[in-house]
């Protein structure tokens, strides 16, 4: 009999593609979402309309189940989660999702449990040289994240580790750097930088400008969404339970991402920097641990990730221009 995986959160963009892959390994794979997936990314056996915030929804889903990913939160790119205005909501409902499921998880004698935690977490103090940030597992503490996003996930990682403790349940906790690719939000507010500069450039017209947030001397990495997957079923196949960074080490300023978008569309547009919500100077990963403890890091360079995200989302542009018109 085939083994039975829970998704939490298989409305979203990485649960989406992580349903796909443990079909494709073989499992039945139940999905739960406030919402289905804006894109059609919807092959679960099963798919549950429902909020996790409800303990008894979590019990209803957890029953049953070999192994859980709990990928559900109230989640967005900087215009969401640094702006402050929605700090309530971020906190409680994500904060809700991870108390009610891991807790329906321990009832339901859940074997393993997954969790999606974010660079976000890491303190301000080691990310203001955007050349020389530091963002190792163990720099985690003292904390200071920079937004109240950063310290649910901390305060979760947290109740993992403790219900792993106390209670014996085998938890693989991730720290992911901005994953992208097809399939995930791209425009409506809660974009991630990726795919909004991928908008930006699909919709400018030629000889054109697009608006860059900040001096664009901020550093990021970006993961594509393949190998975040691989990374979370290498995790969780390990007895490693974490916290480890899945990430990318392919840092690159964000003027120079808009470049690069900017290269693969062929059009000819200028970057103008403006006020805008940025989070810490610089981000990258580091991947010592992973690849010690796994024996496997993430490769693929950035261009060639955003060359099928940005024809993606180009894509998606152009139809929904066509069914405005
Ligand atoms: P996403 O917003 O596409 O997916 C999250 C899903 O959770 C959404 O579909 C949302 O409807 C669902 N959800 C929210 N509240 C819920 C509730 N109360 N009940 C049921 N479902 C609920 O985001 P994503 O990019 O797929 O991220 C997945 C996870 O990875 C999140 O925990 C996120 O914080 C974490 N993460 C993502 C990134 C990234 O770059 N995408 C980086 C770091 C961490």
């Amino acid at each position: 009999m085939s083994k039975k995986a829970l998704v939490c959160g298989a409305g979203g963009f990485i649960g989406g593609h992580l349903v796909n892959r443990l079909k494709s390994e073989g499992y039945w794979v139940r999905g739960v979402d406030l919402k289905e997936n804006e894109y059609g990314n919807m092959n679960a056996d099963e798919f549950v309309t429902g909020d996790l915030c409800d303990p008894r929804v979590a019990k209803k889903v957890a029953a049953g189940i070999n192994d859980v990913y709990q990928l559900a939160a109230d989640m967005g790119g900087a215009g969401y989660i640094f702006t402050g205005e929605n700090d309530a909501s971020v906190m409680y409902n994500s904060a809700m999702c991870n108390l009610n499921v891991l807790d329906a998880c321990y009832h339901a004698g859940v074997k393993k449990i997954f969790y999606s935690s974010s660079a976000c977490m890491y303190p301000e103090y080691n990310q203001l040289d955007p050349d020389n940030p530091k963002c190792s597992e163990d720099s985690a503490y003292p904390a200071a994240p920079d937004s109240e996003y950063g310290w649910e996930k901390l305060f979760s990682e947290r109740l993992y580790l403790a219900y792993h403790r106390n209670h014996g349940t085998e938890v693989h906790i991730a720290r992911f750097h901005n994953i992208f690719g097809p399939q995930g939000t791209w425009q409506g507010g809660r974009e991630k930088a990726p795919a909004a500069i991928c908008r930006k450039v699909a919709e400018a017209p030629e000889n054109g400008e697009i608006e860059i947030w900040g001096d664009g001397k901020q550093t990021r990495s970006f993961l594509f969404i393949d190998e975040c997957v691989e990374g979370i079923r290498r995790l969780v196949e390990s007895d490693f339970s974490g916290p480890v960074n899945i990430g990318s080490e392919e840092m690159i300023t964000i003027n120079d991402f808009a470049k690069m978008v900017i290269d693969l569309s062929g059009k000819n547009l200028t970057i103008k920097n403006i006020l805008g919500p940025t989070g810490v100077r610089g981000r990258n990963s580091d991947n010592k641990l992973i690849y010690e403890k796994l024996g496997w890091k993430p490769v693929m360079p950035l261009r060639e990730g955003m060359l099928k995200t940005y024809a993606w989302i180009r894509e998606m542009s152009n139809a929904t221009r066509l069914v405005s018109y």
